[in-house]
């Protein structure tokens, strides 16, 4: 097998949440997800650096056939706060996953009740407290800017014993109405980094924080440009030149890019992180890029670029002026 990393998703949903512009699909009886999984099993076996499960909500299926013929170094699963039980962490643990990742999302009630997320924000701390128990290695998504949060309630993350956060701003994708302008969405992220901070938690990528030596490996796998295999239905996947989009275990899509191409992708998205953008292949990047480090978007250590904590609200605008 060419690639060492792994991500499956698996697309099945509860109730779809109001802000979700994910591939999911909800209400499917419980024998189709089984079957899914099963055919997963038959192309996942093997040995990997990292695998994550992804989705969706990965424990509404019965995740035994696949988890019995994976190993991995890191292997993370998703867990949707309702699926938190003593029963699934320990069949988890017991078959090698080794790292969770919750979707909190908030923890003000209402927001909660508007996201459509089907639990309070009690629930959601009882639940990453057996989490706990179970797995030293885990952490919690957020998500900011939702309208009507004020995120006053971030503060109370302190007191989780994280080792990983992952905050997202809310794509619009959904036409919310009442969403907060960009300025107020920036101020809150600032504010959640500080509080992070605060904890221990470092930012490591431009939406994620951990503690040291808690990083999420497979994302660093992908943005460090490394090949990752991609199964399940809406999957991407990159191994060599090839880039792969899964319908199923089948294949949907796939295309070879130019090998400059490739070589670019791979080295670009690691501006995202804190390793930095090293141009000692590109330094036909470097007159750009010292452009930037003048207006304070990016500072520069020999020939590789970091981004300010300016330039993390800008990145995707930087990558697209360097492509
Ligand atoms: S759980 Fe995730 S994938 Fe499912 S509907 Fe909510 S946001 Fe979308």
């Amino acid at each position: 097998m060419l690639a060492k990393n792994l991500y499956v998703h698996f697309p099945f949903c509860r109730r779809r949440c109001s802000y979700c512009s994910l591939f999911s699909r909800v209400c499917i009886p419980s024998e189709q997800r089984d079957s899914y999984v099963r055919n997963l099993a038959l192309h996942a076996k093997g040995n990997y650096a990292t695998v994550y499960f992804g989705g969706g909500s990965p424990a509404l299926c019965d995740l035994t056939p696949i988890l019995k013929v994976i190993t991995a170094d890191e292997f993370t699963v998703e867990l949707h706060p309702l699926d938190v039980t003593e029963d699934t962490l320990k069949k988890l643990f017991d078959n090698g996953v080794n790292r969770i990742s919750m979707g909190v999302q908030s923890l003000d009630e209402l927001t909660l009740e508007k996201m459509g997320r089907m639990y309070t924000p009690l629930e959601a701390a009882k639940a990453f407290e057996m989490v706990k128990k179970h797995f030293t290695n885990a952490g919690v998504d957020i998500i900011l800017g939702y309208p009507g949060d004020n995120a006053k309630w971030f503060n109370e993350l302190k007191s989780w014993d994280l080792n990983h956060c992952s905050v997202y701003s809310l794509q619009n994708e959904r036409n919310l109405k009442d969403t907060f302008d960009d300025d107020t969405v920036l101020d809150m992220i600032k504010n959640a980094s500080e509080s992070l901070k605060d904890i221990g938690l470092e930012r490591y990528e431009i939406s994620n924080y951990s503690k040291p030596g808690f990083e999420c490996r497979h994302n660093l796998a992908v943005w460090l440009g490394e090949d990752y295999i991609g199964l399940g239905e809406g999957a991407y996947g990159r191994e060599g030149l090839l880039r792969t989009k899964n319908k199923g275990t089948k294949l949907e899509e796939s295309q070879l890019v130019k090998t400059e191409d490739d070589k670019k992708e791979r080295t670009l998205f690691s501006l995202r992180t804190k390793y930095g953008l090293d141009t000692k292949d590109y330094p036909n990047w470097r007159k750009l890029l010292d452009d930037f480090v003048i207006e304070g978007l990016v500072r520069k250590n020999n020939n590789t670029y970091y981004l300010t904590e300016r330039g993390t609200e800008v990145c995707d605008s930087i990558i697209a002026e360097l492509i």
